[in-house]
């Protein structure tokens, strides 16, 4: 397999590694970046037998609800980290996720990226996002934030729980066959897992394929699906 240095795609921390080349994401987080950055949540400790699904990028009109009914068949809780915009858009969808049960959290208004704008910018963009999402739970859109940016949100609400991640699954990513994103998932996750799939049209194809069957690996494995608790 041909090899080529790739910039990590979390983070703002000149880090550089070796990954196979087309893709420039881990599907397996690094000890190490979880130790640079731990004043985020990577996943949760002590957990004999859960794992945390997430659901980043909606609410979207009709793959968001794809995913509840899935998620109701398993039995399953999970964290919606939602955009301001699209609650906005689909007040509706936004209550069933709340109404059945699950989590939600604050994904910024737009979906804005914390490298490309200033740290005061980033903070007023998740505020206007809070006033359409009430949650103390936080997820940076492409894992992108500076620790100036992790300074101003603690300062702004120290209650804030920045959520990043240990399994990617890569639903995102279109040239990744749906087995192959399956397969990224089953390989990674293990209990205290927090796992990251996107309610959005560009993950669907990998989505509805893996995530029935990644629900059916868990049930298997006797492990619980269950919502952040903070
Ligand atoms: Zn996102």
């Amino acid at each position: 397999m041909q090899l080529s240095l790739q910039k990590w795609s979390f983070g703002h921390f000149p880090f550089t590694l070796q990954l196979p080349t087309m893709r420039n994401y881990l599907v397996k987080t690094p000890r190490l970046l979880k130790a640079v950055y731990n004043s985020c949540i990577w996943h949760v400790n002590n957990n004999a037998n859960s794992v945390y699904l997430t659901f980043d990028d909606g609410p979207h009109p009709t793959i968001t609800p794809f995913v509840l009914d899935v998620l109701n068949k398993y039995n399953a809780k999970a964290t919606f980290f939602c955009i301001g915009k699209n609650v906005i858009e689909n007040p509706e969808i936004y209550q069933r996720i709340i109404s059945e049960g699950h989590a939600i959290g604050n994904h910024t208004h737009n979906h804005c990226n914390g490298w490309k704008v200033d740290s005061l910018e980033y903070i007023d963009n998740i505020t206007q996002a809070a006033n359409y999402i009430q949650s103390n739970l936080f997820r940076p859109p492409y894992g992108r934030i500076t620790a100036s940016e992790i300074k101003g949100i603690y300062k702004n609400n120290p209650d804030m729980k920045i959520v990043m991640w240990d399994v990617l699954t890569g639903d995102f990513d279109i040239n990744l066959t749906p087995e192959k994103c399956l397969k990224h998932a089953v390989n990674s996750t293990k209990p205290g897992s927090i796992i990251v799939f996107h309610d959005s049209e560009k993950a669907f194809k990998r989505l509805e394929y893996t995530l029935p069957r990644f629900l059916k690996h868990c049930q298997e494995n006797g492990w619980q699906l269950k919502k952040l608790n903070y």
